[in-house]
C-alpha cells in the first residue's frame, strides 16, 4: 500500500525516516568527526528529507587506514577466490531481494522513476555483481619461455606473471545513476581482491549507504568496503590526494576528471576516468523515420537526459529531416512527467536546483544563438526541478548547445546531405564517449564504424549496455573502461616473476 509520499516499501520509509544518516568506515556506522552535514533534498518537491555526513580529511585518513589494514589482513588478503566469488554472489542476491527498496530510494533522492530504476539501475547493478563474481576465480597470469640474451648458454630460467590486486581503491561517482555507478566500481574492485572507499555524489548518497548495509549483512570483513559521504571540494579532494590510495576510479564531469587525473599522478595512483560526452546519432536516409524518432527520443530523454552517453546531437539526412522532427516533437510532448514514485510518470525532475539552472541557461543560450525551438524550452509549472523535454533544430552545429554537454533533456537536431560530412561533424567534438548509426545498409554501417571516434558505437539503438561489454571514452570522455573484463584488469597489477634455475 502506497502512503502519501508514494513509497510502498516499509524498509524504504524506515531508511528515509532515519534522517541523520551515517557513513561506513572500518565496519562502523559513524558521523563525520566534526559533525558537519549536508542536506538531502527530494528534487520532486524541493523538500529536505534528511542529511548525510560531510567527511573531513581526518575521516578520509581513517577510511584509508582501515582499507589498507583490511587489505593486509588474512581475512580478506588471503581469502580464497571462490570465497570472494561467493560473497559477491550473496551481495547480488541481497540486492535482488531489496531491489524495490533501492529503486524507491533512487526516486526520492535523484528524482528518477522507481519503476525504471528497478529495471535499469538496480537490474544492471545486480547483474554486474554476478558477472564480476565469476571473474574472481578466473584471474590468471602467464608462463613465458625466456631467452635472457646476456646469460651463458647453459643457464636456465623460468618466468611467469601473476596478477595482484592494485590495493586501496577510491571510487568517486556522480548523481545520475547513483546505485549503478556504485556497483560498476565496487564489483570489479572486490573481484580483484582490492579494498574500496566509495564516495557517492553529495546530492544522491542514500542508495550507496543502503548498499553499505547489505555489504555488512553479507559479512565482508570490516574495512573492505568503506562508504564515505561528502562534497567534492572537501571529501572528494582529500580522497584523491591521499598518498594511501593506489587507484582512483571516477565517473563525473570532464573538468573534475582532469583535476583528479592530475592529482592521481602525484602519487602514481592508477586511474579510470569515465567523463562527459556529447554523443552524436547519425540517421541515414534509408532509416524508417518512425524508428529514428522513437530511438532518438529514448536516447535523449532517458533519465531526463542526465546520461553521459545521451544522444544529444541528432544528425538526420535532409530527405527525412522534417518527418523525424515532427514525430520527435509529438513523442516529446506525450511524455508523462511527475515524481519518480508516480508509476504513471516516465520523466521526473532534474536532480537539483543547480542542475535546473544550468539546463535553463543552456536553453536560453540556444534561443539567443538562433537555434529554432520546436518544443519545450521551459520549466514545468509545478514544484520540483522539472524541465520540459526540449528540442531545437539548427543548420549550424557550432552553437554552444550543440557542442557542450548539457546533461538535461535538450536535443539539437541537425540536417546533413552527405554521409562523410555527417561523420566529420559527428567527430568534430572534444568528446568521444559514444555514437549511434541508424540504418539497415549494413555494408555502409560497417564502413562508418571505424571512422567514428567514440568508445562505443551503437547501431540501430542507443544507450544499450551489458555487464560484459566495456564502456568508456575516447578523447576528453575519459581514460580506461568500466564493465567487461577490461574493467577487472584495471584493478590488477602485473607482477613478473623471474627465476634462475
Ligand atoms: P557534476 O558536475 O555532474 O555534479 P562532478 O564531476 O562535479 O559532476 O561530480 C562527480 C563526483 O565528483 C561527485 O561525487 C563529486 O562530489 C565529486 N567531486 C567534485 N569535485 C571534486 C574534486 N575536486 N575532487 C574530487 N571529487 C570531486
Amino acid at each position: 500500500m502506497a502512503n502519501k509520499t508514494g513509497i510502498t516499501e516499509q524498509k524504504t520509509q524506515a531508511f528515509v525516516d532515519c534522517q541523520n544518516h551515517r557513513m561506513l568506515i572500518g565496519g562502523q556506522w559513524v558521523d563525520a568527526l566534526n559533525n558537519k552535514r549536508i542536506e538531502v533534498i527530494n528534487p520532486a518537491n524541493e523538500t529536505v528529507i534528511g542529511n548525510i555526513p560531510c567527511a573531513q580529511p581526518e575521516d578520509v585518513n581513517k577510511a584509508v587506514s582501515f582499507a589498507k589494514d583490511a587489505l593486509e589482513q588474512d581475512a580478506w588478503g588471503r581469502m580464497r577466490p571462490s570465497a570472494r566469488q561467493n560473497l559477491l554472489l550473496k551481495l547480488a542476491d541481497l540486492i535482488e531481494r531489496d531491489a524495490r527498496i533501492i529503486a524507491e530510494l533512487e526516486a526520492v533522492d535523484n528524482g528518477k522513476s522507481a519503476d525504471i530504476a528497478l529495471a535499469v539501475d538496480v537490474g544492471l547493478g545486480l547483474e554486474f555483481f554476478r558477472y564480476m563474481a565469476g571473474w574472481a576465480t578466473k584471474i590468471e597470469g602467464s608462463t613465458l619461455d625466456v631467452s635472457v640474451p646476456m646469460a651463458p648458454p647453459e643457464a636456465d630460467f623460468f618466468a611467469y606473471t601473476r596478477r595482484e590486486p592494485v590495493g586501496v581503491v577510491a571510487a568517486i561517482i556522480p548523481w545520475n545513476f547513483p546505485f549503478l555507478m556504485a556497483c560498476w566500481k565496487i564489483a570489479p574492485a572486490l573481484a580483484a581482491g582490492c579494498t574500496v572507499i566509495l564516495k557517492p555524489a553529495e546530492q544522491t548518497s542514500l542508495s550507496a549507504l543502503y548498499l553499505g548495509q547489505l555489504i555488512e549483512e553479507v559479512g565482508f570483513p570490516a574495512g573492505v568496503v568503506n562508504i564515505i559521504t561528502g562534497d567534492g571540494q572537501t571529501t572528494g579532494s582529500a580522497l584523491t590526494k591521499h598518498p594511501g590510495i593506489n587507484k582512483i576510479s571516477f565517473t563525473g564531469s570532464t573538468q573534475v576528471g582532469q583535476m583528479i587525473g592530475r592529482a592521481a599522478m602525484d602519487n602514481m595512483a592508477r586511474v579510470t576516468l569515465e567523463l562527459g560526452g556529447k554523443s552524436p546519432m547519425i540517421v541515414l536516409k534509408d532509416c524508417d523515420p518512425e524508428k529514428a524518432a522513437q530511438g532518438a527520443a529514448q536516447a535523449i530523454f532517458f533519465n531526463h537526459g542526465q546520461v553521459c552517453s545521451a544522444g544529444s546531437r541528432l544528425y538526420v539526412h535532409r530527405s527525412i529531416f522534417d518527418t523525424v522532427v515532427s514525430r520527435l516533437v509529438e513523442l516529446a510532448e506525450a511524455i508523462p512527467m511527475g515524481p519518480g514514485l508516480d508509476s504513471s510518470a516516465q520523466m521526473g525532475p532534474l536532480v537539483s536546483q543547480v542542475q535546473l539552472d544550468r539546463v535553463c541557461q543552456y536553453i536560453e543560450s540556444g534561443r539567443k544563438e538562433g537555434a529554432r525551438l520546436v518544443t519545450g524550452g521551459e520549466r514545468v509549472d509545478r514544484k520540483g526541478y522539472y524541465v520540459k523535454p526540449t528540442i531545437f533544430t539548427s543548420e549550424d552545429d557550432s552553437l554552444v548547445i550543440a557542442r557542450e554537454e548539457i546533461f538535461g533533456p535538450v536535443l539539437v537536431v541537425i540536417p546533413f546531405d552527405d554521409v562523410d560530412e555527417a561523420v566529420r561533424r559527428a567527430n568534430d567534438s572534444p568528446y568521444g564517449l559514444a555514437a549511434s548509426i541508424w540504418s539497415n545498409d549494413l555494408s555502409l554501417v560497417q564502413r562508418l564504424i571505424p571512422k567514428l571516434k567514440a568508445g562505443t558505437v551503437w547501431v540501430n539503438g542507443h544507450n544499450m549496455l551489458d555487464a560484459g561489454v566495456p564502456f568508456g571514452g575516447y578523447k576528453l570522455s575519459g581514460v580506461g573502461r568500466d564493465m567487461g573484463k577490461q574493467s577487472l584488469d584495471s584493478y590488477l597489477e602485473t607482477k613478473s616473476v623471474f627465476m634462475a634455475l
